[in-house]
């Protein structure tokens, strides 16, 4: 099996890539065995996207690097055409950014996916695993989304992750391709750019900074460890059945004040260093996946609870300031 992982230099991508080629992060019990002959790494290595995510996999001769950009329709029509599988992880990946400026994201996101679709579709591509979000939803005050929920997405990131997903789902009714798609909750652990609300609080409070709180903090999320991402993401590409949708989250929901709170302790830092700002503009509320078809069918739980796993990220960013000093000191790459 050749799989492409394009976005495989970001944050989720390389945990990808490091789980394919037998080095991820958690224990690789209970991963299913996919074992790729190849892994082709299509990134274009925007600010968020790192070589050295892939460190730990760098010399296994199973890697190929390609830096491109997946709206190329050259270049990826070169790339997809001798591959068996595409995960398809690139795009714009921070809502604040989208804020200000939502044209990168409708390129990426949705040009970018209807460029590799037309590729995957040309060359007859096994399988098309389109990695989404929770975030396509809106926002929800009780109760959990099934994933046949209609899309109300409410920031031009999500609105542009929802028009990919409804993309892929078509090539797949118009077409026949075999196309799955995973929608994940909000996700942690080491190597993410450090402008997502974990990684920024743990590296502001490690440097003696400050951290801003948004609203009054009451914004509920559930937090799903990068690794079980992987893990759901791999189930999906194995076993997932073509056209469905796959909720993968992590089952530990909280505030982001709780959240606050509980990266403030593992700081040894007090509240004194919480800085309140206004609230993100349509910030939502509360997201929250039903997961019930993923394990029901796919076997798939969560392996790492959240104490442990947010620990364990914390001692991460306090070990490796040489991976994310150079991202902080300018963050537009
Ligand atoms: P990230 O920003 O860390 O990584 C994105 C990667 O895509 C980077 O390596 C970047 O260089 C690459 N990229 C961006 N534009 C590109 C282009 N035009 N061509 C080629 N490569 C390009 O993001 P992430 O947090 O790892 O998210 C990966 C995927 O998972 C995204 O599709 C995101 O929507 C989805 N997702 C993220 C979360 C989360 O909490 N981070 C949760 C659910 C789903």
């Amino acid at each position: 099996m050749r799989v492409l992982v394009t976005g495989g230099a970001g944050f989720i991508g390389s945990e990808y890539v490091r789980l394919l080629l037998g080095r991820p992060l958690g224990a690789a019990a209970g991963v299913p065995a996919l074992e790729p002959a190849t892994v082709t790494v299509l990134d274009k290595l925007t600010y968020s996207g790192n070589p050295a995510n892939l460190d730990p996999v760098r010399h296994d001769p199973r890697l190929r690097f390609v830096r491109g950009d997946i709206c190329d329709p050259e270049l990826v029509d070169q790339v997809v055409a001798d591959h068996d599988v595409i995960v398809h992880f690139a795009a714009e990946s921070h809502v604040d950014r989208s804020i200000t400026g939502a044209a990168p994201f409708v390129t990426t996101n949705v040009l970018g996916t209807q460029t590799l679709l037309d590729a995957a579709l040309r060359h007859g591509t096994g399988r098309f695993v389109h990695v989404s979000t929770d975030e396509v939803y809106g926002s929800i005050d009780e109760g959990s989304w099934t994933e046949d929920r209609p899309l109300a997405p409410s920031s031009p990131y999500s609105a542009s992750k929802a028009g990919s997903d409804l993309l892929a789902l078509a090539y797949h009714r118009t077409h026949g391709m075999d196309v799955v798609v995973t929608r994940g909750s909000n996700t942690y652990g080491p190597y993410q750019f450090p402008e997502k609300v974990i990684p920024l609080f743990v590296t502001n409070l490690l440097d003696g900074g400050t951290v801003p709180l948004y609203g009054d903090g009451g914004n509920v999320r559930d937090w799903l460890h990068v690794h079980d991402h992987c893990r759901g993401i791999a189930l999906v590409q194995r076993d997932g059945r073509a056209g469905e949708v796959y909720h993968i989250a992590g089952g530990t929901e909280l505030t982001n004040r709780e959240l606050t709170g509980r990266l403030l302790e593992a700081c040894d830092a007090g509240w004194d260093r919480v800085v309140p700002v206004a609230d993100r503009k349509g910030h939502d509320r509360r997201y929250s996946l039903d997961t019930t078809r993923i394990r029901e069918e796919l076997g798939y739980a969560p392996s790492i609870d959240l104490d442990h796993g947010l620990a364990e990220t914390v001692r991460w960013y306090r070990e490796n300031r040489a991976w994310w000093e150079p991202l902080k000191a300018d963050p537009a790459g």
